[in-house]
C-alpha cells in the first residue's frame, strides 16, 4: 500500500469506505427501464446480512456478480487453482475427489465467448440435444466480456467490465457476422440510432501533464481540435519542448531522404516509434514522453511499438511528408458498443444455450435488462450447463490417444478435485495454461502454447454523482501520458431497448479509466510479465487510493471533490488481457505454417483448442472464428471428414 498521510486519507475519502448498502437501497423507485428491475435488483436479493464479503469486494449481490463492486475481473479466489496447475500442484494421476459420473457429448473449458460460440457450433454441427458442459473458474460467465452494475438512487448503471465493442481492425467473418445475425444482433446503423455522441457536443480531448514530468500539473483540453501551436502554448512545457511537439505535429517532412518507399517501410517496420521520434524526427526524450501513455493494440507503446504500425495503424504524427510503401490500414463502419460492451454477446449467447437461466426470447435490445438466474446456470435437466467457480486442472484421454473414445476432464471447485468425462473437449480458455492442464500433449505443440504473453489491463469504472467537472473543463476524454491510467473518459452515451443513459451533466454517469502496467524499455513480453504482477501484487485498496488520487489531480480543479463524487468503484483487473499478436518488432519473421498459435491449435485427439489466443488475435470475431475452428476439429476426431 502506498503511502498516505491522515489529512490525505481523509480529504480523498479513504477513511469513508463506500457505503455497502448505498447501493442497494432505493431500488424500487423511478428505475428507468423497468424490466431491469428484477430478482437480481430488488434489495431483498441482497445477501450480506450475517456474510461480510471479502475487503475486495465492497458492495453488490454475491447471487448476481455482475452487480458485485470492489475488485473484479481476474479477482483473487478465481486464478489461483490455475496457478496450481502451473507449477505442477496436479500431476497426470492426481487424486480424484468426486466422480461426478457425469458423461457429456463435449465439456468446454471456458465460458468466455470462445467457449460459449464453440458450444454453439457444437450443436449446429452435432444436433440440438447434444449434452454440453462449459466449465469456468470465475463466478460470471463471458470471460473477457463482463459486464459492470452499478446502482444508486434507484436507478441502474451498466458499464463493461472488459470487452468494450464490437470493432476489429479487418473484416468480420461470414462466421462472425451470421452468429451475431442468429443472435439478434443489428450493427448496421447501430451507432446512429443508439449512440447519442451529441450529449458531449463542445467537449473535446484533453490532456493532463504532471508535475513529476513536464512543468507543472495541468489539464488542456483541445488535443486535435485546437491549432496545435496553441494547444502547446498552453501546455506546462518548456519553449525547446513545445516546439518540438509543433514541429512534430504540423510538419511535413521527408526524414528519410536516402531512402526509396519500400526501404521507408522496411526501416520502420525494424525500430520503435520512439527511436524513430529520437533518431529522425529528433524531438527531445520530454517531447517524446508526450506518447508514454499511448498504447496501440496490444500494449504496443511508444518503446514497443513498430513505427511502421504507428503511421499506418495508428496515424501518429511525423509520418506526414513521408512517402511509405504499404496498405492503408482498414477502416470498418462494422462497430456497436452495446451499455455493457460484449456482455451482451455473451448473456445472448448463454440465452440461446441455457433458456432456463436467461428466460424468454431476446435480441440486443432486450437482453440489456433481462433477468439473469445465475443459479439455474448448472441444473441436472438442461441439455447445456455452465459451470461456474471451478477450474480445470487436468484433460486426458482416457487411454490411447488415437483410440480413446473420451476425455476426461478434472476441476476443482470449493476445493476437492472432481471428474467429468466428455466425447470431447474443447479448450478455449488461455493458450499458457494448455500446456500445464494437458501434459499429454507433443513437447512442439507445448513451446508453441508458450510462445505468446497476454496483455495486462485495468479497466477501473468509476460511478460519479455528477459530470460537471468534465463540462467546466471542457473535456469528455483525457489522455494522462505518465498517469497510473493512462486514459480516462466519460462511458458512452448508449441507450437501448429500456436502458437510458442520462441525459444531463448533473446526473450520475460512470467514468472510465484505462491502465496497461507495463516497464518501459524491456522486450515488449517481459513487460508484459512483469505488468501482470505488479497487478497480482497490488490490492484493492492501493488501487483504489490510485484511482481517488488521480481523479482529484485530474479534475480537482473542475470541482471533482472524491469523497463527495464517488460513488461506487469497480477494478477490473485483467492480469491475462488481450491476446498476443505479433509485430516486426519483437517476433522473428515466422512462416505461415510455423506461427507459433498455428502449431499450437492443432488438435489433439479428441481435444480441440478454441479461443482468441489460438488465433493470436484479441478480439471477438477471432473467439467467434476459432470457435468455429475448434468445433470443426471435432467433426473430423469424430469421423465425420
Ligand atoms: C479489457 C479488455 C478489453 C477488450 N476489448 C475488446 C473489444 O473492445 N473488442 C474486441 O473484439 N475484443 C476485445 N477484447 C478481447 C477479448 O479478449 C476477446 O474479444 C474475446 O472476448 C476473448 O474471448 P475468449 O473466449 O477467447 O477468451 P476469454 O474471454 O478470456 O475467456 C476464456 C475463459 O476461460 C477461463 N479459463 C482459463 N483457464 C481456465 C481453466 N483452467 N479452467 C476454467 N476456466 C479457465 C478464463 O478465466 C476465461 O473466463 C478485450 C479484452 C480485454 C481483456
Amino acid at each position: 500500500m502506498p503511502f498516505m498521510s491522515d489529512t490525505e486519507r481523509k480529504r480523498l475519502g479513504m477513511d469513508r469506505p463506500i457505503p455497502r448498502r448505498n447501493f442497494v437501497s432505493g431500488v424500487a423507485t423511478g428505475l428507468v427501464g423497468m424490466s431491469i428491475l428484477s430478482r437480481a435488483f430488488s434489495e431483498s436479493s441482497t445477501n450480506f446480512s450475517g456474510v461480510e464479503p471479502a475487503e475486495d469486494i465492497t458492495g453488490g449481490d454475491r447471487d448476481y456478480p455482475p452487480s458485485l463492486t470492489g475488485l473484479r475481473g481476474q479477482y483473487p479466489g478465481s486464478f489461483e487453482n490455475a496457478h496450481r496447475a502451473r507449477d505442477g500442484g496436479f500431476g497426470s494421476n492426481t487424486h480424484v475427489d468426486i466422480d461426478t459420473e457425469e458423461e457429456y457429448d463435449l465439456v468446454v473449458v471456458g465460458g468466455g465467448i470462445s467457449g460459449l460460440a464453440a458450444s454453439y457450433f457444437f450443436r449446429r454441427d452435432f444436433g440440438d440435444d447434444s449434452k454440453i458442459l462449459i466449465i469456468d473458474n470465475h463466478d460470471d460467465f463471458g470471460g473477457h466480456a463482463k459486464r459492470n452494475e452499478f446502482r444508486h438512487k434507484g436507478r441502474v448503471y451498466l458499464v463493461n467490465g472488459g470487452t468494450q465493442s464490437i470493432e476489429c481492425p479487418y473484416p468480420y467473418s461470414f462466421t462472425a457476422k451470421s452468429l451475431l445475425k442468429e443472435l439478434g444482433i443489428t450493427v448496421d446503423g447501430y451507432k446512429a440510432k443508439h449512440e447519442n455522441r451529441a450529449l458531449y457536443a463542445g467537449l473535446t480531448h484533453g490532456v493532463f501533464f504532471d508535475k513529476e514530468h513536464f512543468l507543472a500539473d495541468k489539464l488542456v483540453a483541445g488535443a486535435g481540435s485546437k491549432p496545435w501551436p496553441q494547444f502547446f502554448a498552453e501546455a506546462p512545457l518548456p519553449s525547446s519542448v513545445q516546439y518540438d511537439l509543433i514541429r512534430l505535429f504540423t510538419e511535413e517532412r521527408d526524414y528519410m531522404p536516402s531512402l526509396d518507399p519500400l526501404q521507408k517501410a522496411d526501416a520502420l517496420k525494424k525500430m520503435s516509434y520512439q527511436t524513430y521520434l529520437r533518431d529522425y524526427v529528433k524531438i527531445s526524450d520530454t517531447a517524446i514522453s508526450y506518447f508514454a501513455g499511448d498504447g496501440y493494440r496490444n500494449n504496443k507503446r511508444v518503446d514497443t511499438c513498430p513505427a511502421y504500425e504507428a503511421w499506418q495503424g495508428r496515424g501518429l504524427p511525423g509520418f506526414a511528408g513521408m512517402r511509405i510503401e504499404g496498405i492503408a490500414t482498414y477502416q470498418s463502419d462494422f462497430e456497436a458498443h452495446f451499455p455493457d460492451g460484449n456482455a451482451t454477446i455473451a448473456r445472448l449467447l448463454v440465452n440461446r444455450l441455457v433458456p432456463a437461466a436467461v428466460p424468454g426470447s431476446h435480441d440486443m435490445s432486450s437482453i440489456v435488462t433481462a433477468d439473469v438466474e445465475y443459479s439455474k446456470l448448472d441444473v441436472g435437466d438442461a441439455r447445456v450447463r455452465i459451470r461456474l467457480n471451478s477450474t480445470v486442472v487436468l484433460v486426458r484421454h482416457d487411454g490411447e490417444v488415437s483410440r480413446a473414445r473420451r476425455v476426461d476432464v478434472i476441476y476443482v471447485k470449493d476445493g476437492k478435485t472432481c471428474r467429468v468425462r466428455g466425447k470431447n473437449a474443447i479448450l478455449a480458455c488461455f493458450n499458457n495454461i494448455i500446456r500445464f492442464i494437458v501434459p499429454d500433449l507433443p513437447e512442439e505443440q507445448k513451446s508453441a502454447l508458450a510462445y505468446a504473453s497476454k496483455v495486462p489491463m485495468q479497466y477501473t469504472n468509476v460511478l460519479v454523482r455528477n459530470w460537471r467537472p468534465w463540462k467546466k473543463l471542457g473535456v469528455s476524454t483525457i489522455s494522462a501520458p505518465h498517469g497510473y491510467h493512462t486514459y480516462l473518459e466519460l462511458d458512452y452515451p448508449v441507450s437501448l431497448g429500456d436502458y437510458r443513459f442520462n441525459q444531463s451533466p448533473d446526473e450520475p454517469i460512470v467514468v472510465r479509466m484505462e491502465r496497461n502496467p507495463n516497464a518501459p524499455g524491456l522486450p515488449r513480453k517481459e513487460q508484459q510479465r512483469l505488468g501482470r504482477l505488479d497487478m497480482l501484487n497490488t490490492t484493492f485498496k492501493a488501487s483504489e487510493l490510485e484511482v481517488r488520487r488521480q481523479l482529484e489531480r485530474v479534475l480537482g480543479p473542475g470541482g471533482f471533490d472524491p469523497p463527495n463524487d464517488i460513488l461506487a468503484l469497480t477494478i477490473n483487473r485483467w492480469p491475462h488481457g488481450y491476446a498476443y499478436t505479433y509485430d516486426t518488432l519483437g517476433d522473428p519473421p515466422f512462416a505461415e505454417y510455423e506461427r507459433p498459435h498455428i502449431i499450437g491449435h492443432r488438435a489433439f485427439g479428441r481435444i480441440a483448442i478454441a479461443n482468441a489466443d489460438s488465433g493470436a488475435a484479441a478480439f471477438t470475431n477471432e473467439a467467434i472464428d476459432q470457435a468455429e475452428r475448434a468445433v470443426h476439429d471435432c467433426l473430423y476426431s469424430n469421423g465425420y471428414v
